[in-house]
């Protein structure tokens, strides 16, 4: 079974993304998904996508080594080689009638806890507005919550109004906390905005109510500031989400930076990545919670990846954006008792329908990524 074609698909996601997606077809008829998709970049990734997929053209779906390397180009061509490799993966399992956990050498688990992180999804941003959520959130089967509060936080303007923002971010979380109770897990990103100083304030405040992490305190270019918050503010620190290899990771591995890593597998090199990214975070033995913003196909290749993890924590998923995003597929993850179930059919065991995704083209979105980055 040969590749004849490899391309990308633009969808409108949300006010805040746009999806990349990408698909591969066979000689056979086959049609493999991947996922490439990087906010404010779509169409330098499209470009990648048919660069680096045309290499592929013609090699055969089981005989032939289809990863590509995604190296040089930074997190664009991360992204195209991402999306890429899972939709090879996808044609594999297809092409053997196998879902891809079955590949992997099989699953741990096939329940996969998950929490719901919602930074897009909430519009009523005061603290009752978060308790609000994080209780309808909860009586959807939720048991675990990601909270994104530091709006206008940034350690570059330190003497602004920052003690004023810092503590409203805090109190949106109080406010979830005290409207939900102890069963619940709740998380707090803080989007790589403070400075040490700031950091440690905020894990002061937030340590009674007992976040599960404080996720991204500080820039992961200052790895040793990283390591002095974790060593001093007794909470779980996790991070690592926009790094784009194993090999990235290894100075926060060897500092002692982080308890928990959150691997993307749209930059991580897919599926193939994701398993060499285990490898090494499996070694160092510390917790992995992968990053997920959840296109049904990031979250089906971020499920079949979770069944075989031993070190696996929790995924990421994110409630839907726009309700046209639950119609974009032949099925969709709802949470059940606090956890999605690893996908059964072949490959992926997801599939995009291609006319609806034409029915919602670009549109421009808030560059949310670009400006978050901060570091
Ligand atoms: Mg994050």
């Amino acid at each position: 079974m040969k590749i004849t074609k490899i391309w990308a698909e633009v969808t409108h996601a949300s006010m805040y993304s746009n999806y990349v997606f990408v698909i591969a077809e066979t000689d056979e008829g086959l049609i493999g998904f991947g996922d490439a998709t990087l906010d404010g970049l779509e169409f330098e990734v499209v470009a990648a996508v048919n660069n680096m997929g045309s290499k592929l053209i013609g090699k055969d779906v089981l005989e032939d080594q289809l990863s590509v390397d995604g190296g040089g180009g930074g997190l664009i061509t991360a992204a195209a080689a991402s999306g890429i490799d899972i939709a090879m993966w996808d044609l594999k399992g297809k092409a053997l009638g196998k879902p891809i956990y079955q590949l992997l050498g099989g699953a741990i688990r096939k329940k996969i806890p998950v929490y719901a992180s919602f930074n897009r999804a909430i519009r009523d941003r005061t603290p009752e507005g978060f308790g609000k959520f994080a209780k309808e959130l909860v009586a959807e089967g939720n048991k675990a919550l990601k909270c994104h509060p530091f709006d206008g936080v940034s350690w570059r303007t330190p003497l602004d109004d920052q003690k004023r923002l810092v503590d409203e971010g805090c109190d949106r979380f109080i406010a979830m906390r005290e409207a939900v109770g102890d069963r619940i897990a709740i998380g707090a990103d803080a989007h790589w905005r403070f400075d040490l100083k700031t950091a440690l304030y905020v894990a002061d405040k937030l340590k009674p109510y007992h976040p599960f992490w404080l996720e991204t305190p500080i820039p992961e270019k200052k790895p040793e500031l990283l390591r002095e918050f974790r060593l001093q503010s007794g909470v779980l620190v996790a991070g690592g989400e926009m790094q784009t290899g194993a090999e990235a990771v290894l100075p926060l591995l060897q500092q002692g930076c982080l308890d928990v890593y959150m691997p993307d597998i749209r930059y991580v090199g897919g599926i193939t990545g994701m398993v060499k990214m285990n490898g090494v975070l499996e070694t160092y033995d510390v917790l992995i919670s992968p990053h997920n913003m959840c296109s049904v196909i990031t979250c089906a290749a971020s499920l079949h990846m979770a069944a075989v993890m031993k070190n696996f924590m929790h995924l990421e998923y994110h409630p839907a954006e726009a309700p046209w995003l639950r119609e974009f597929s032949d099925r969709y993850w709802d949470v059940e008792d606090g956890c999605f179930t690893v996908p059964e059919g072949p490959g992926l065991g997801v599939n995009l329908n291609l006319k609806l995704l034409k029915e919602h083209p670009y549109e421009k979105a808030k560059p949310v990524r670009l400006n978050m980055l901060g570091a």
